[in-house]
């Protein structure tokens, strides 16, 4: 299965997750840098919107105060004498107090000189204000008092009679406005009308009448028809907080001053009034506009508020700047997450692959040193840098395997090795694990595991130059027994072994530990028939000298009782002659054996008629069995070129065999065949048969029929393998063809071409 195809193989390289990370990252970065300019821009359009707003409030405001003064001067020129009864009601008309927040009232002031001061005062008390006074008691030559101001509350009562030429601020306005014949406005005053409570800087607008209603052309004949002025004082914080006041909760405030920015010039302070505190806070837009009224300038600092903030799209930033950066957070996670597990699919696969590798090269080949040195190139293909095996060997270690991608690095570990083997004593790594049976794993290793595994300060050192971050080291064992380990180290510290990586290389060393096993069994196994082999070839070399002049003796000892005319022992003789050519041909089957094992058997060629030798082998096996009715059929004319001798052996190997193993049956039947290359010998029998599972194995050497029944039949197994080498080194085929029960057919085919021996 290919793990890999669950995983986009973009996401299978290790800096997809950080350029993710960085880019995003930057891509919030640029967002927020950009919102941030568009909110300032936006911001700063509100401002200056706002900015504009107000200060045309400020002029459309102002400009009706004036045509309400320059409404009021129009009484005075259409009636020459204007009452104080009239103006009174003018004004109550007005209804100024609600309707023109911030005027302290609308006055006259007439402009009389000082000698008519008292007339004036009787013509007013005359009209009804009995106090009425001019006050200050000493002046000008020319006077200026107040004579009607309304509505008259208490305030304003106080400044009835006020002559306003006893102060410059006021006497200078008041000159300006006659001279250029308009409304002029006052420096900052302070009230006469002054609340104790309430002290505000306060401002007068004057408006001047002329003596027959209409405005001089010159400034001197202005002051020549001079009668008096319209006059309106003013509270500048109530007539200033008005402007605003329409909206519920401004976005900026305002400083008022009249003329340049000083303490001392300023009219008002929106601050003072609005719900912020001014000291923690710091505008993020300022503004300075003027404005021209009645002939002054004021100038007005804008500044924004924490209302305006509120408003603002500025709080999108900071949100901006969070949201990115948790975009890419999540999506750094989730990308390393797929990663990882992109990885991780990978190493399995790797892992899986190197199991399976391992476990069928292992089994490829009984040469266990060259299998495991492939299997530990292997593991540094797939797991460690550096996979090295052991075997225990009496009381050292052997090492038989040793991987790196460096054959430098290989040569110089070697001769390390062979220098300084490893210490027995140790009570860690290899020795410990062969000595315990127990894998063990440092998935990370510290200097200081360093520094206690290594037996000298250079040992130290040098496990330290090697890099090594990542060591396990695994048992290879058989029956519980440790014959050894394999050790595999990571000198990367982006790979550490784990459980996982235990498991696996756990799996391998069971198989390689298999192998060896395998390899040692075999060579046992192959020991013990070699010893076999040499025990038969000696034996049955020993057993002949013997067994041949025994047969020497028999025959002599025959010939003299026969002399003597002592059948019975003589007949006795005979018996055991029988008996000496029985262990004679066992004996010489043996030899055969063992000559066919050495490739030693010798042939006799000659040209024979293999019809003849069929013939005489019957002729002295048919009397071994009194049962057996042994019928030939068919014939073979041509005479083949072979051993006689040999041929004659495999006929009656293969005619004993047949009335041996049909103890049951009475009859054998020999088929005799010959086609244009070829001759066959075939024998049949009705006997025991063989079952197809022998059939493949009964012409080894040493293979008999171990069923219950066949057991009973006595034999070395080593006849039919015989006849095998024979007719096969005659360029022939031996082969049987056999049912369980039914009997069975065994028989050979030779060439008839002459056969080159070798
Ligand atoms: P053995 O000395 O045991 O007969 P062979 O090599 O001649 O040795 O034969 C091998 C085995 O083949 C025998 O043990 C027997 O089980 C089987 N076998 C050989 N010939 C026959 C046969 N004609 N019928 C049944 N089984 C046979």
């Amino acid at each position: 299965m290919n793990l890999r195809r669950f995983s986009s193989p973009l996401l299978q390289k290790a800096w997809i997750p950080y350029f993710i990370l960085i880019f995003t990252l930057a891509i919030s970065v640029f967002t927020m840098y950009f919102a941030g300019v568009e909110t300032r821009q936006n911001d700063e359009l509100r401002f200056r919107n706002i900015v504009e707003r107000t200060q045309g409030s400020f002029s459309n405001q102002l400009a009706t105060y004036i045509a309400l003064l320059e409404g009021t001067s129009g009484l005075f020129a259409a009636s020459t004498s204007v009452t104080n009864n009239e103006f009174a009601v003018y004004v109550d008309r007005l209804n100024i107090r609600q309707q023109y927040p911030g005027i302290q009232g609308i006055g006259y002031v007439l402009l009389i000189p000082e000698t008519q001061t008292y007339a004036l005062v009787e013509s007013v008390q005359a009209e009804g204000i009995s106090n009425y006074q001019i006050w200050p008691e000493e002046g000008m030559t020319e006077r200026a008092p107040i004579v009607y101001i309304e509505p008259l509350d208490e305030k304003n009562r106080i400044a009835l009679g006020y002559d306003m030429f006893t102060e410059p601020i006021r006497r200078e306005a008041m000159l300006k406005a006659a001279r250029e014949g308009g409304p002029v406005m006052s420096q900052k005053v302070k009230l006469v009308q002054q609340d104790a409570n309430d002290p505000q800087a306060g401002f007068l607008i004057f408006l001047p009448v002329y003596r027959g209603g209409i405005i001089p052309p010159t400034p001197d004949a202005r002051l020549a028809q001079l009668q008096g002025f319209v006059y309106s004082p003013f509270r500048a914080d109530d007539l200033l907080r008005g402007i605003l006041g329409a909206e519920k909760s401004p976005q900026i405030d305002f400083r008022v001053y009249d003329g340049e920015v000083k303490d001392e010039n300023l009219l008002h302070d929106s601050q003072r009034f609005g719900p912020f505190s001014p000291q923690s806070y710091s505008p993020r837009f300022r503004d300075f506009q003027s404005i021209e009224i009645a002939g002054r300038t004021w100038t007005i600092e804008y500044m924004t508020n924490e209302a305006f903030d509120a408003a603002s799209d500025v709080w999108l930033v900071p949100f901006v700047l969070i949201f990115g950066l948790l975009t890419s957070g999540v999506l750094f996670i989730l990308s390393q997450a797929q990663y990882e597990a992109g990885r991780m699919a990978e190493e399995s696969e790797s892992n899986l692959h190197y199991i399976a590798e391992a476990g069928k090269i292992l089994a490829s080949s009984l040469d266990y040193k060259r299998t495991i040195a492939t299997v530990a190139k292997m593991g540094i293909k797939h797991m460690a840098d550096w996979c090295s095996v052991d075997l225990i060997k009496g009381e050292n270690v052997d090492l038989i395997a040793l991987a790196h991608r460096d054959q430098e690095k290989i040569k110089w570990a070697k001769k390390y090795r062979s220098q300084r083997p490893p210490v027995m004593a140790s009570k860690s790594g290899l020795a410990q694990v062969l000595k315990t049976g127990k894998a063990e794993l440092y998935t990370k290793v510290t200097d200081r595991m360093l520094r206690s595994a290594a037996d000298t300060e250079e040992d130290y050192q040098l496990a330290k130059s090697l890099g090594i971050h990542s060591v396990m080291i695994v048992p290879l064992k058989i029956h519980r027994r440790t014959i050894g380990a394999m050790t595999y180290i990571s000198g990367k510290k982006n790979r550490r072994f784990t459980q996982m990586h235990l498991a696996i290389a756990e799996e391998i060393a069971q198989r390689a530990a298999m192998a060896i096993e395998h390899a040692r069994l075999f060579q046992e196994s192959e020991q013990a028939v070699q010893m076999r082999d040499n025990f038969i070839s000696v034996a049955s070399h020993e057993l002949k000298t013997p067994v041949t002049s025994l047969k020497m003796y028999l025959q002599v000892m025959q010939k003299q009782l026969r002399k003597k005319g002592e059948y019975d022992l003589e007949s006795a003789l005979t018996k055991m002659d029988a008996q000496v050519n029985k262990l004679t041909n066992l004996i010489s089957d043996l030899l055969n054996v063992s000559r066919i094992q050495l490739g030693r058997l010798e042939f006799h060629d000659e040209y024979f008629s293999v019809a003849n030798t069929v013939q005489e082998v019957v002729e002295s096996v048919a009397p071994t069995s009194k049962k057996h009715k042994i019928h030939i059929s068919g014939t073979i004319q041509k005479k083949i070129y072979g051993d006689r001798d040999r041929i004659g052996q495999v006929l009656t190997n293969l005619l004993t065999n047949a009335i041996k193993y049909s103890p049951h049956a009475d009859q054998i039947d020999i088929f005799l065949l010959e086609d244009k290359d070829t001759v066959s010998v075939q024998v049949r029998d009705y006997g025991i048969g063989i079952d197809e599972k022998h059939i493949g194995k009964i012409f080894n050497r040493f293979y008999r029929v171990s069923d219950t029944n066949e057991k009973t039949f006595p034999g070395l197994g080593i006849g039919l393998f015989i006849s095998h080498e024979i007719i096969t080194r005659h360029g022939g085929t031996l082969s049987v063809t056999s049912e369980k029960g039914k009997g069975s057919t065994f028989g050979f085919v030779l060439p008839k071409k002459k056969l080159r021996r070798s």
